[in-house]
């Protein structure tokens, strides 16, 4: 064993301790630590040959402590708990971005896929929830100054199982899409992958159907100083998609519907408006270059007039999209009860040089799963000494409850805030909404200073114009106010929905549903914070009704290097994800525990008066098979249910026994 492979076994315990022990493991490619039961996962940059069919083969059915840490023990235990125990589960996957937690979710699932059932169907039901992957990561990942494959879009989902533990399907959520990505990359980053795709790998005779052209500088959308990424086969990517598409279940002229709508994107990219000045005094835009428009609309079954009014004039304020989407992959066979595995891989926290509405919701998504990692671990751990009678201390650490607050407050949060500003009367810009949360944020820390209520809402005045800065779990961020108020009520204009809704082409029509005049609704839809706070609650809820698993994604450095490893980087991130706390709680209380059963099973062929046969209580059995062990005594606790174990030592100590 290189290091540490539990760093509850670290002696003695520091942040430089800790450290160093992931540092040389990292160097010898042993990129998974664990702290008990959690996953700690380093980025290698680099593909290791650790993923093989022997290595699932090796993790298969093995008890979590008798292999090197590794992300197939956590996604083994996880699934026969949820096979054998019944118990539904959850894999939460946190880290910022490019840290691995994208790949992460698609080792566990192809290790589930992997050991899960057997059969046509089955097997049928596995590739559709591993092809989910690359049609999501198509429309839904970018390249960006982290991550040349950033998630822009929050992804959970749902595999579901039978009672014999086959896979029936899957029911994936989306959460947030960065949308504005579509119009404006920043520097250095590039559109989401399948237009790029598109133009690379298609056929020349799709081209033509599509009226598209090879060249990315054709396109406005199509950001010119980073179009190619260096080690992506866009190309090949694009006939992956197409192949993934398929298998989940895209009908051949469903595809080209699809693609129909992305080259028509381009095209709209491409068309340019020009101010025009009517007599009545108000400005007019008007479309600068028709050919763009016209082979947009014939792309799309649209007369060209319709469009281009609908361009040019707005009459009045309608229905915004909506923003989470459920896609189901399968359809599940039987009524049974299910059982559910959730994988959540959620967009990182982010902090880049100019931070907006986008990064805000994001970084808030990741309070929200910092707090279910904080109540959870030390919730769970909690009530399990009191539930099994064994005695327990606290021990400090920083709950995030405080920052979720700040931000999500029903009266006085931030997202309320804005949304009061949204929806009043007058006139309303970011910068209104600005001085709002100044004075409501700066009154609160004057009157509540001593509960320090919104210490995390920084106004210190080094603040630049038109920002405000949040304490955030892991780092502060200074958010630009510039489009915020924009963003969040999210508007599409009434003329422009109804004219795509006049579009002939199914898929169009079926995105715009709000365009149907028969289905006018003139009630103002919730905006786009709302409905996230809203999914984002929904998200908890669900979470915290599974049994959770953990992988805690760090980046070794910043430059998408193998075999670099930024100390300074490094200890940031443990320390903000606050994995030495997660050591400490789980050094002052029990790294393993099990059953007095199971326990007995394992270990009485090493006692002369447990084996072959124990005919007393397990409990009893166990206990004298501790004394005759010699185990000292303040290593174990008796709970009502189960035997404790403090250190890993001991139990190490019991496998090398029946080994021998
Ligand atoms: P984001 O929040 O931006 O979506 P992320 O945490 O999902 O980031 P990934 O996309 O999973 O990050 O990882 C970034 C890159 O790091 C991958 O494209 C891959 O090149 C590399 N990488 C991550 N994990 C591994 C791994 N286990 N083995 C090899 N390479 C990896
Ligand atoms: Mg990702």
């Amino acid at each position: 064993m290189i290091g540490v492979g539990d760093m509850v076994l670290l002696e003695p315990l520091s942040e430089e301790t800790f450290i160093d022990n992931l540092q040389k493991r990292f160097s010898h490619n042993e990129i998974y630590t664990y702290i008990g039961s959690v996953v700690i996962s380093m980025n290698p940059y680099r593909s290791l040959p650790i993923y093989t069919a022997d290595k699932v083969e090796e993790y298969r059915n093995r008890n979590f402590y008798e292999l090197s840490p590794h992300i197939y023990a956590l996604s083994d235990e996880a699934y026969r708990s949820l096979r054998d125990q019944d118990k539904d589960q959850c894999i939460l996957i946190t880290g910022e971005s490019g840290a691995g937690k994208t790949e992460a979710s698609k080792l566990v699932m192809s290790y589930v896929a992997a050991v899960c059932g057997k059969g046509h169907e089955v097997n049928k039901v596995k590739e559709q929830l591993l092809q989910s992957n690359p049609v999501l990561e198509a429309f839904g990942n970018a390249k960006t100054v982290r991550n040349d494959n950033s998630s822009r879009f929050g992804k959970y989902m749902d595999i579901e199982f039978d009672f014999k533990g086959d896979p029936l399907g899957g029911v994936i959520s989306n959460y947030l899409l960065e949308k504005s990505r579509v119009v404006k990359q920043p520097r250095g980053e590039r559109n989401f992958h399948i237009f790029y795709q598109l133009l690379s790998g298609a056929s020349e005779d799709m081209l033509k159907k599509l009226k598209l052209g090879r060249d990315f500088s054709k396109y406005n959308y199509l950001s010119l100083d980073s179009a190619t990424v260096n080690g992506l086969d866009d190309a090949a990517n694009f006939r992956t998609v197409r192949n993934a598409m398929q298998i989940v279940g895209f009908l051949e002229d469903e595809v080209q519907s699809v693609l129909e709508l992305v080259a028509a994107v381009l095209k709209l990219g491409n068309i340019e408006f020009k101010p025009e000045s009517r007599a009545n005094g108000f400005d007019e835009s008007r479309v600068k270059d028709k050919n763009d428009l016209k082979e947009m609309c014939e792309l799309l079954g649209i007369e060209q007039l319709v469009l281009e009014r609908a361009f040019s004039f707005r009459t009045v304020e309608a229905k915004m999209e909506k923003v989470s989407t459920t896609l189901n992959v399968a359809q599940a066979k039987t009524k049974a009860r299910k059982k559910v595995m959730g994988v959540l891989d959620i967009y990182g926290f982010e902090i880049f040089e100019d931070n907006s509405f986008e990064q805000f919701i994001i970084n808030y998504c990741n309070e929200k799963l910092q707090q279910i990692f904080i109540e959870l671990t030390l919730r769970e751990e909690q009530e399990e000494y009191v539930r099994e009678g064994i005695e327990w201390t606290n021990i400090e650490y920083f709950n995030n409850a405080i920052i979720c607050e700040l931000i999500e407050n029903n009266q006085n949060g931030i997202l309320a805030m804005l949304d009061e500003e949204c929806l009043r009367p007058g006139t309303v810009t970011d910068e209104t909404f600005l001085d709002k949360l100044n004075t409501v944020c700066a009154e609160h820390q004057h009157f509540e200073s001593r509960l320090s209520k919104n210490s995390k809402f920084l106004t210190d005045h080094s603040l630049p114009h038109n920002c405000f800065r949040i304490q955030h779990y892991a780092g502060k961020v200074l958010y630009q106010v510039e489009g915020f108020v924009d963003k969040n009520n999210d508007l599409l204009y009434r003329d422009l929905s109804q004219a795509m809704y006049k579009a002939n082409h199914s898929l169009m029509k079926l995105l715009f549903p709000e365009g149907n005049p028969a289905k006018v609704n003139l009630k103002r839809p919730p905006t786009a914070g709302f409905q996230f706070k809203a999914s984002v609650g929904t998200l908890m809820r669900n979470l915290q009704t599974k049994n959770p698993n953990y992988i805690r994604c760090i980046k070794p450095n910043d430059k998408k290097a193998a075999q670099v490893f930024s100390e300074s980087l490094v200890s940031h991130q443990v320390r903000y994800l606050g994995l030495m706390e997660n050591v400490r709680v789980r050094r002052a209380g029990y790294a393993f525990r099990q059953a007095y059963e199971p326990c007995l099973e394992r270990y009485k062929m090493l006692c002369k008066q447990t084996w072959p046969h124990w005919k007393d209580l397990a409990r009893k059995g166990v206990e004298v098979l501790l004394k005759d062990l010699k185990v000292p005594e303040e290593e174990f606790s008796y709970g009502r249910s189960k035997i404790f174990i403090r250190n890993p030592r001991t139990l190490f100590f019991l496998e090398e026994r029946r080994r021998q």
